[in-house]
């Protein structure tokens, strides 16, 4: 089966050989070594100098990673502004009103560009404004939200920016230093290519110093994973085989020729499908300028409901993805993530035109 999917991906035979590795104890020096080799990596992924940053690695999905830095990165006296334009925009809000952070939400329609005037005035409007998270690619539309306006709109006032980076770390530009970046949270199992239960966020050194305090998570706890991870060492016990996985695929994606050459093919695959959907009648929610290479949003054909799609496709060996929420009823999802080539997506093309022809 072909996930199409933005995650678990289809895993490529060198990550899957890698959880198979020998029973590893997450007390003994190899662990240690096993570690401090995915931290490294990790920051090798966008050239961060690993003595102003620091990944921070968590066994959790990448929501785990997002709650860590809400949770851990935003100030004790600061309110959070929110960019919300999708599902994943809302979840930042819903996690910091769970955890009785103040919060704001800069609210969008799921399909809108983020309004700069909108997060500007809401700054300007927020006088004990902490921190203001974003959502980098926003899998709910496949929309790649432009960070560089917003970030030197916080830079401007002093703002800490948080970045849900989930579906997007490995395979979009991400200027962390440039755009002042506090923390940035990620998982294993999308343009990585590793396997879910494995997540991290990276950050700041200086911002993890000044982390909230007291804690206002034990097991999410960001401060003390630095402490525990830069000692060699883990507060609870991690997913080793994700682990295992993980540190395969990053030296995969290094092999690859790191996350521009990803992006590269990304971009390749996307306009395959761009090609043969069109080609069939098929629009796409966003153009592809305001869109993510990770994923699209198509518009589902007229005497097509979503379920027929899904059900032919995975009857010819894919799956895709339906819309969220009430976008479920209007719209399909395709994730070039994973270990895919263009063979596959041109299949898939063929195998949809089967589908839109029995229709
Ligand atoms: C997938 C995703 C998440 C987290 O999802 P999990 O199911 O917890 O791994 C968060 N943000 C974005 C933008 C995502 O695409």
């Amino acid at each position: 089966m072909i996930l199409l999917n933005p995650g678990p991906v289809t895993l490529s035979a060198r990550v899957r050989a890698a959880l198979a590795r020998p029973d590893l104890c997450h007390r003994e020096p190899e662990f240690a070594a096993l570690q401090s080799r995915i931290r490294h990596r990790l920051l090798g992924v966008y050239g961060l100098d690993p003595e102003r940053w620091a990944a921070v690695l968590l066994t959790g999905s990448g929501t785990a990673a997002v709650e860590a830095m809400i949770a851990s990165l935003v100030p004790a006296d600061g309110t959070l502004l929110v960019v919300e334009n999708g599902v994943y925009g809302e979840r930042m809000s819903a996690i910091a009103r769970a955890h009785g952070i103040r919060c704001r939400a800069i609210a969008h329609e799921w399909t809108d560009a983020v309004s700069l005037p909108a997060v500007a005035a809401a700054l300007d409007q927020t006088p004990d404004a902490g921190a203001l998270a974003v959502v980098h690619h926003e899998t709910t539309s496949g929309r790649l939200n432009d960070l560089a306006p917003l970030a030197e709109a916080c830079r401007e006032r002093g703002v800490a920016l948080l970045v849900d980076a989930v579906s997007s770390f490995g395979a979009e530009a991400l200027d962390l230093e440039r755009w002042g970046v506090a923390g940035c949270a990620a998982t294993a199992n999308k343009c990585l290519h590793g396997v879910p239960g494995a997540a991290f966020v990276i950050a700041r050194r200086d911002r993890l110093a000044a982390a909230a305090a007291p804690a206002r998570t034990v097991y999410l706890d960001l401060a003390r994973y630095r402490a525990a991870q830069d000692a060699g060492g883990t507060p609870f016990t991690p997913s080793v085989q994700c682990f295992f996985a993980l540190d395969e695929a990053l030296a995969e994606l290094a092999d690859a020729g790191g996350w521009r050459a990803r992006h590269a093919h990304y971009r390749r695959l996307a306009a395959i499908v761009e090609q043969g959907l069109t080609a069939l009648g098929v629009a796409p929610l966003l153009a592809r300028r305001e869109s993510s290479v990770v994923l699209r949003a198509w518009r589902l054909p007229d005497g097509l409901d979503y379920e027929t799609l899904h059900d032919g496709l995975k009857a010819r060996g894919f799956v895709i993805y339906a819309g969220q929420g009430a976008l479920a009823r209007t719209l399909f999802r395709i994730s070039t993530m994973g270990d895919l080539g263009a063979a596959e997506m041109e299949r898939l093309v063929a195998a949809a035109g089967e589908v839109l022809a029995g229709r």
